[in-house]
């Protein structure tokens, strides 16, 4: 239902929205009537509300009664405040038309600049201005843009390549400038622009078979519907499927009066970061042209000036600041930017320009950054007590503390090469990769696995899908808030744009840098943090040493409940995991010393184990296998200094470690003293036709004792040789797809029977240790009551709950689950995102029978749901003690759990 209100004025001093009604008005509105609120100034204007686009979409792109009343009114209260009639052949209002979705989705939607120019307005305004060449210049913008967005986008209209509108009137402009031999748009006269404008006319109706409007309310109506209809274009479609922005939010549309930045070199236009958005530095950052109009700066077409001396650099030292060439305004500039930040307590991206001096607020937003800004911002506002502790935590999202912990270009490999080219560093960070020039070759290629840069000329919303394909962004065009610049910022993707020393022939694939020419898949590597361009491919390194990450991390760890412990089995992987911050293992599986680095040796042992015949063999092999468990288990806990260990037993799928190859299949008979012939028997007894539901975890330790018991004997030996060396050691053994209490108890059984046999052979009264299971079956969940009298703590082992939950076979869901989440069956792949409304019910029934079986109960999880933020909050709701999860998801586990228990 459409309610009563669907027009929000805003204009001096008043605003019948505000900030917080973001919804309804979109953020660009609910902020535009926010900044009227605080006596900032602002063009009067009204806002549509995203209702009104709900409707449009749900009766046949209608509108509902009495808006055109409405719009009427509020347009009333825009002429007052600026002294101009709409329509009015002697003093009149232009208007913008912008649109404007709950949050912000930069350059994907259309707008229209200059409504209101006809023949019956066009002499009063020359009159007026006495400007006529600014005049044609504002109708030749009306005229391309309202073309391009109403008259063809909207009508649906899809050209061929190169045939759009636009770009045959941009053409046109070209060649006028090529025959007249000017240099840029602004050697364009007044005469010459009239011209123009009578042939784009001519043009317009020849493309699209209808007359440009002449009709300033016709105008105004056509530019609404096109906002409106923009939702659903192309681009907005595809950046909302990659956001996950739902399409049912609908965009509000923001009716405005024109203010003019190219009314002459007192006039100007820029937008401006109220803090560095690529590091978090405090200084006013920003972009401004002299008598240009807004599209000027973001489009990219000209490389922009700096806004103030702090903030040049090096590649444009030698352009003018707005602070030295404006001084007053740029003052009063930056005393908006303080109350602005005071106000919304944030960093925040604006849009001003200037009228013949006078400063007009066109847009606020909270800023879009990179994950190193949000945290040197959130740190910083700290300390300004601009926000407290929890605030700061909530910041920065786990997507983008990923990012922080992403690479950067090596700094000792870079000092060494001589740089290629230097541009605006947009987005931070290191990417070395293949060169292609097209968005769709940077998707294909990113589909076969390569790491590809992007190359163009410009800076393009239109190749949004190419540039998320891509490890790296490089233009040779554009300024640090050019759209793309801000879409690869708040990715997280490393971008450099402006960088004026490139030559980039996208048609023939080649990039000319100085006497030197790449072609598609050439080598460069990007230093995004500083701008820099190096040709061929250098190495990469962490970036986490940062100090102000640790001290954002100590403020994390004081809000969160759960613990965060790592799954890790290797002594440098435990090493890796504690620098991240992880209080434990909580997941070592044995058989991963059968794989990688210095495996060779166990793996031939295992090998024997398990094509062992007899129990004498088995055994055997078993005291080969020995040393090598007790050396890792023994090193592992060495590394965790005290932090509890958590051992699961051997859970391998035992064919996989049968070899293939002859060589080593005659060795390992050759060695167990059997035939080739028998040997292939055996093997072949090994194979299963559902080795997921086959021999494996406790089933091994059951029909195989000595197995358990080997892998029993080393984790106890080892902790008593480690207290021996004055360090602490805290084992936990832990028993991996149990369904079954029996199944638990017999392994206790043998436990037992081999601490006793340890304590008494080394002498010591007591190994502190902990007995459990993982939670991994169906089964387990529902029995927990029972398993709980045996298991001193439960590890959810979400892989095969949600394998086993599921009935989907965690190696064959390429085939269908990719399908399921296109046709929308699956909103997750279940196994990166625990499904919480099916699989969750297991948990969190197991949790229950569990604690009422035994209210001391540990409870963890250890699948890879441990370190994903959605699973993690879950995990915090449903009261476990701890997540346990790959070293690198460490620190993004810490946060989420922070955020969870801020989340209430
Ligand atoms: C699990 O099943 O969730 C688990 C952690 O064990 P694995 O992935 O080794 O089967
Ligand atoms: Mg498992």
């Amino acid at each position: 239902m459409v309610k009563a209100k669907r027009v929000y004025f805003f204009g001096k001093d008043r605003g019948e929205g505000d900030a917080s009604m973001k919804e309804l008005l979109g953020g660009k509105g609910a902020n535009l009537a926010e900044m009227a609120r605080l006596a900032i100034p602002v063009p009067p204007g009204f806002t549509i509300s995203t209702e009104v686009c709900t409707y449009f979409y749900g009766h046949g792109r209608t509108y509902p009664e009495g808006l055109a009343a409405d719009v009427d009114q509020a347009l009333r209260e825009i002429e007052k405040g600026m002294g101009q009639r709409f329509g009015d052949p002697e003093n009149p209002l232009l208007l913008s038309i912008r649109s404007g979705s709950r949050s912000s989705m930069p350059g994907m939607m259309e707008t229209v600049l200059n409504v209101g120019l006809s023949s019956s307005t066009l002499p009063g305004l020359v009159k007026k201005t006495k400007n006529e060449r600014f005049v044609y210049d504002a109708y030749r913008r009306l005229v391309m843009m309202y073309s391009d967005v109403v008259m063809e986008k909207a009508a649906g209209i899809e050209p061929a390549e190169g045939r759009g509108i636009r770009h045959q009137l941009d053409q046109m402009l070209s060649e006028v400038k090529k025959a007249k031999g000017y240099k840029s748009d602004a050697d364009l006269d007044a005469a010459d622009l009239r011209d123009l404008v009578a042939r784009f006319k001519t043009r317009v109706r020849e493309v699209l078979g209808k007359d440009f409007p002449d009709d300033p309310r016709e105008q105004l109506w056509g530019g609404i519907g096109a906002v409106f209809a923009s939702w659903n274009g192309k681009r907005a479609v595809s950046y909302r499927r990659i956001e996950g922005i739902p399409d049912d939010w609908g965009t509000a549309v923001n009716v405005q009066a024109m203010v003019f930045g190219n009314m002459g070199d007192t006039s100007a236009t820029g937008v401006a970061f109220t803090r560095n958005p690529a590091t978090g530095e405090n200084l006013f950052y920003g972009e401004w042209l002299p008598n240009a109009q807004g599209e000027d700066v973001v489009a990219g077409i000209r490389t922009p000036n700096p806004l103030n001396e702090a903030t040049k650099g090096e590649h444009n030292r030698h352009l003018p600041s707005l602070e030295s060439t404006m001084p007053t305004t740029y003052r009063e500039l930056d005393l908006i930017r303080v109350k602005l930040e005071k106000h919304f307590t944030d960093m925040l991206d604006i849009e001003f320009t200037i009228q013949e001096g006078r400063l007009w607020m066109l847009q606020c937003r909270v800023g879009k950054r990179t994950g190193t800004a949000t945290l040197n911002i959130a740190m910083d506002m700290l300390a300004e007590k601009l926000i407290d502790e929890k605030t700061a935590v909530k910041r920065l999202s786990p997507a983008q503390l990923d990012e922080l912990l992403h690479p950067i270009v090596d700094p000792k490999a870079e000092a060494g090469v001589q740089r290629l080219a230097g541009g605006l560093p947009a987005g931070p960070g290191g990417a070395a990769g293949q060169i292609v020039f097209t968005a769709s070759d940077a998707v294909a290629w990113a589909k076969e696995k390569k790491h590809v840069l992007l190359v163009r000329e410009e800076t393009n919303p239109e190749d949004v899908e190419g540039m998320r394909a891509a490890d790296g962004i490089l233009t040779a065009r554009g300024g640090m808030t050019s759209h793309a610049a801000l879409v690869a910022r708040g990715w997280g993707k490393c971008c450099i744009v402006g960088c004026s020393a490139l030559h980039v022939d996208a048609r023939a694939k080649t990039l000319k840098v100085g006497d030197r020419t790449f072609v598609e898949g050439d080598y460069l590597t990007l230093n995004g943090t500083k701008g820099y361009v190096y040709a061929g491919e250098l190495p990469m390194i962490s970036s986490t040493e940062n100090p102000r990450f640790m001290q954002f991390m100590a403020i994390v760890d004081k809000y969160r409940k759960l613990g965060v412990r790592t799954n890790a089995d290797t002594p440098e992987d435990a090493a890796q995991a504690r620098k991240f911050g992880a209080e434990g293992i909580g997941l070592f599986r044995t058989e991963h010393m059968f794989y990688g680095k210095n495996s060779e040796k166990p793996l031939f042992a295992l090998r024997k184990m398990i094509i062992s015949k007899t129990e004498a063999e088995r055994r055997k092999a078993l005291d080969e296998l020995f040393p090598y468990v007790k050396k890792d288990v023994k090193d592992t806990m060495a590394a965790m200094d005290g932090l509890p260990v958590t051992f699961r037993l051997l859970d391998p799928p035992l064919h996989e470690f049968v070899p293939h190859q002859a060589e080593e299949r005659a060795k390992l008979a050759s060695s167990l003293g059997i035939s080739a012939d028998e040997f292939e028997k055996r093997a072949e007894a090994l194979h299963e036709t559902n080795p997921m539901m086959g021999h494996r975890g406790v089933r091994l330790g059951i029909t195989y004792p000595e197995v358990s018991e080997m892998q029993v004997r080393a984790i106890f030996e080892a902790a008593v040789e480690l207290t021996r060396e004055g360090k602490k050691a805290l084992p936990e053994i832990m028993i991996p797809v149990v369904g079954i209490k029996a199944e638990l108890d017999h392994q206790r059984a043998l436990v037992d029977r081999v601490y006793a046999e340890v304590c008494g052979r080394m002498s010591v009264k007591e190994i502190p240790f902990l007995y459990g299971t993982m939670i991994e079956i169906p089964r387990a969940c529902l029995v927990a009551d029972q398993i709980a009298e045996t298991a001193e703590f439960f590890s959810f082992g979400t892989n095969d709950l949600t394998q086993m939950g599921f009935g989907f076979s965690r190696d064959d869901i390429g085939g269908f689950v990719p399908d399921y989440i296109e046709k929308k069956i699956l909103a997750a792949d279940p196994f990166q995102t625990l499904d919480q409304e099916g699989i969750g019910q297991l948990v969190t029934m197991a949790i229950q029978k569990g604690r009422a079986a035994r209210p001391k109960l540990k409870l963890g999880i250890c699948g890879e749901h441990g370190g994903d933020p959605a699973s993690v909050h879950f995990c915090h709701r449903a009261g476990l003690n701890y997540v346990s999860c790959s070293p690198y998801r460490v620190p993004i586990a810490r946060l989420a759990a922070a955020q969870a228990a801020l989340a209430g």
